[in-house]
């Protein structure tokens, strides 16, 4: 019987054990490992792979393929460290042979790899197989990893980075996949036990790997599936978390109290008849849902969607007028000042229409002014404006986000605030939203949005909202002529710009950035995006250019984020009063603005830009009863390119772009640069719709038949942790 060593059981490693605590693990590691925000153990085991890379074959150097990617083994016969003429940039060169040939291997940016590769070592390379200029093959950014010496060298030894799948990390200077798998694998080992918190029988259900299986899978995987398996774990885990959140606010909303507002319909019935046009049907449609919720004496959660023009706004200002006649109070928010005085003006237009009699105001940092009943309009001291509305005398109050933050106009405190109506609802922060809900009555609450938003998402990020969706747009409206426009035909088209102001129109010039290369640039080393931003059209530049040469004659103004709030305004101001004919500015002027007699949209880099935001822009022209065109410049000669700005061109709503966006770009792409702000889990629904659906199934389950969660501890700590980290956000 063989001997073993008298051990002890072993102690396991509890995961919150710091990481400096755990031996091996060098002070110089844990400093880059708190780069990564890694602490402690259990960080360390939930930071997971970006991906992984296939390195299971060994290939001989003479049969290696272009674009593949691949492992070879062979002696290092050379390794050299140059920089770069132009800038400090480092570049690592090294040929590897093997019996069959030798290749080179490159690397940008290490030079510590200089020191590490020698001639004469065995060595493991893998990676992607690329054509350089020349036309000869070479590894780029190989991962290695040296080897014992040749003849002791034997299949048995653990190839923890190359021969096998191997998981690639999200890196950071200093620390490299290969440290992080290096640091695992002990770690992964020694760790306590995670305990398990989503119910069996769902894990039965969706045929899930058990946690800590899961873990070890999906940092050191068999094989691909296994890798898949424990990924799809991690995304259910956030998915059915979301899930259970939107499901228990739902059940929560239906619990709490809101002043209920029925509607006089016969009343509203006159008001819209008095309307300048006819509600489309599914105007119609959504105001009904809105009444109907606003009735209960539970708030509404609601949200509008509808495309840009489609004609949200009279909708929410109809519903605040309902709850005006009703005698409850309206605010009325809007992301920018701009859009809150659009507002007011529109509300005026509506009310003069139709007679009614309702006090409105305008509460913004720059302004506060009021709307009497009878029609008289009046600027007021903030503080005056406030006390009316704390006396319940004004029925609808418009202004921006600061309204009920705090900041700028101060916390108001309404006599009977009925209906919040949050335009641009994506940024509209969880904290605003906590002011409104911490009172005795809560409000209704109607968020509308022109962002499309793909239906998977929707049902993911805003699964806690009830939705009413616009699907048509006004009768009449002409299509707004869209074309790529390549530098060869700029002079022609500023032509048109030129006959276009001359016929009375007004132009917008969308550029991707504010300024030109910066002296502080000269001398620092940029990344590639930088170099890549450097060549876009700066909003400044373009100006400059604009209103000295092109169009010297004509009135030109500059919009930017970096100018102050008040010349912001001013400059929007010009343009809304037709005193400036083109105004370059950059995306600040995508939301919600209305001014009819701009027909001309045109777009500098419009490669540049995610195809929502496009066709936001786009939304711009095309308000009134002029032919409005969309010009798309573009430098870019790819087919790629062209085919993603062809979809503008063709697109007939923004919800069907939205689709198409996410299938062109992939929901990294899509969500990086069009909807910045929405969280990662976000991202893994976009990538699995199936996933999104079961999740929201086994969360209704849960919540039908244990809504306080009493057979699930350990789900009701997740889930307090999860609302803790919502409300941090
Ligand atoms: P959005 O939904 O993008 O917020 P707006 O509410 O700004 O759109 O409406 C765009 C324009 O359409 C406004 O000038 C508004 O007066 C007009 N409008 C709204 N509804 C209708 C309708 N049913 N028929 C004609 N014009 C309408
Ligand atoms: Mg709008």
């Amino acid at each position: 019987m063989p001997l073993r060593n008298s051990s002890r059981p072993p102690t396991k490693v509890p995961l919150e054990m710091p990481l400096e605590a755990f031996p091996g693990i060098a002070q110089k590691f844990s400093k880059y490992l708190k780069k990564l925000g890694i602490m402690t153990v259990h960080d360390l085991l939930w930071h997971f792979p970006a991906r992984y890379e296939d390195f299971s074959e060994v290939r001989r150097i003479a049969d290696l393929e272009p674009g593949e990617q691949s492992t070879i083994r062979g002696v290092i016969e050379e390794v050299s460290l140059k920089h770069t003429w132009r800038r400090n940039f480092a570049i690592v060169e090294a040929i590897i042979a093997d019996e069959s040939g030798s290749i080179r291997a490159v690397w940008f940016n290490q030079p510590y790899i200089a020191n590490t590769l020698r001639a004469g070592k065995n060595v493991n390379f893998a990676g992607k197989v690329s054509v350089s200029h020349e036309g000869d093959l070479y590894l780029q950014n190989p991962a290695y990893e040296i080897m014992a010496n040749r003849g002791a060298q034997s299949e048995e030894q653990e190839t923890r980075h190359t021969a096998r799948l191997v998981p690639i990390y999200p890196e950071t200077r200093g620390l490299t996949s290969k440290g992080l798998r290096f640091l695992l694998q002990p770690i992964l080992k020694s760790a306590e036990p995670v305990k398990e918190w989503i119910p069996a029988e769902i894990l039965a259900g969706e045929r899930l790997p058990e946690i800590n299986l899961a873990l070890s899978s999906i940092h050191f995987p068999d094989d691909i599936d296994d890798a898949m398996r424990a990924r799809r774990r991690f995304s259910f885990e956030d998915l059915f978390l979301l899930q259970l959140w939107n499901a228990s606010q739902k059940i929560k909303l239906k619990h709490e109290r809101a002043h209920p507002v029925p509607a006089d319909v016969e009343r509203l019935k006159a008001i819209i008849e008095r309307l300048p046009y006819e509600l489309t049907l599914s105007q119609k449609k959504s105001l009904w849902e809105i009444l109907k919720d606003m009735e209960k004496g539970a708030p509404m959660n609601r949200l509008l969607q509808g495309d840009v023009g489609s004609g949200k706004t009279v909708i929410a200002a109809l519903a605040a007028m309902a709850a005006a006649e009703h005698g409850s109070q309206t605010a009325f928010m809007a992301p920018t000042e701009i859009l809150a005085r659009q507002h007011f003006t529109t509300l005026r237009g509506i009310l003069s229409g139709t007679g009614a009699a309702i006090a409105t105001a305008l509460l913004t940092a720059s302004e506060a002014k009021v709307r009497y009943a009878d029609g008289l309009e009046a600027d007021l001291p903030k503080k005056e404006l406030r006390e009316r509305i704390e006396k319940g005398e004004i029925g609808i109050v418009i202004g921006t986000h600061a309204l009920i933050a705090g900041n700028d106009a101060g916390n108001i405190s309404f006599a009977r605030l009925a209906l919040v109506v949050v335009d641009e609802q994506h940024r509209f922060g969880v904290k605003q939203r906590q002011a409104l809900l911490d009172r005795e009555y809560k409000p209704h609450f109607l968020s509308m949005s022109a962002t499309p938003i793909p239906r998977t998402l929707m049902m993911t990020v805003f699964g806690d909202l009830d939705i009413s969706t616009i699907t048509e747009l006004p009768s009449g409206r002409k299509p707004i002529e869209t074309k790529v426009v390549p530098p060869a035909e700029r002079d022609h088209t500023y032509q048109f710009i030129r006959e276009e102001v001359g016929r009375g129109r007004q132009v917008f010039v969308i550029c991707p950035r504010i300024e030109g290369k910066r002296a502080s640039d000269e001398n620092r080393k940029l990344s590639p995006r930088e170099e890549k931003q450097l060549e876009l059209k700066s909003v400044k530049e373009e100006y400059e250019k604009l209103s000295q040469k092109v169009f010297s004659d004509l009135r030109v103004a500059m919009l930017h984020g970096q100018m102050k709030a008040k010349e912001k305004e001013a400059a929007m101001r010009a343009f809304a009063e037709g005193t400036t004919d083109i105004l370059v500015s950059t995306s600040v002027v995508e939301v919600g603005v209305d001014i009819k007699n701009a027909t001309i949209m045109m777009i500098e880099g419009s490669d540049r830009f995610g195809l929502a935001q496009l066709y936001q822009f786009r939304g711009r022209v095309g308000r009134g009863e002029h032919a409005s065109y969309c010009f798309l410049f573009t430098d870019s000669k790819g087919a790629a390119t062209h085919a993603r700005l062809k979809a503008i061109v063709e697109a007939k709503n923004g919800f069907e772009l939205a689709e198409k966006d996410l299938k062109i770009r992939g929901p990294g792409e899509f969500l990086g640069e069009s909807q910045s702000g929405l969280p990662d889990v976000a991202m893994q629904a976009l990538a699995d719709p199936g996933l999104v659906q079961s999740s929201r199934e086994a969360a209704a389950k849960i919540i039908e038949s244990d809504p306080e969660f009493a057979a699930y501890p350990l789900l009701k700590t997740r889930m307090e942790e999860f609302e803790r980290s919502i409300h941090l956000e």
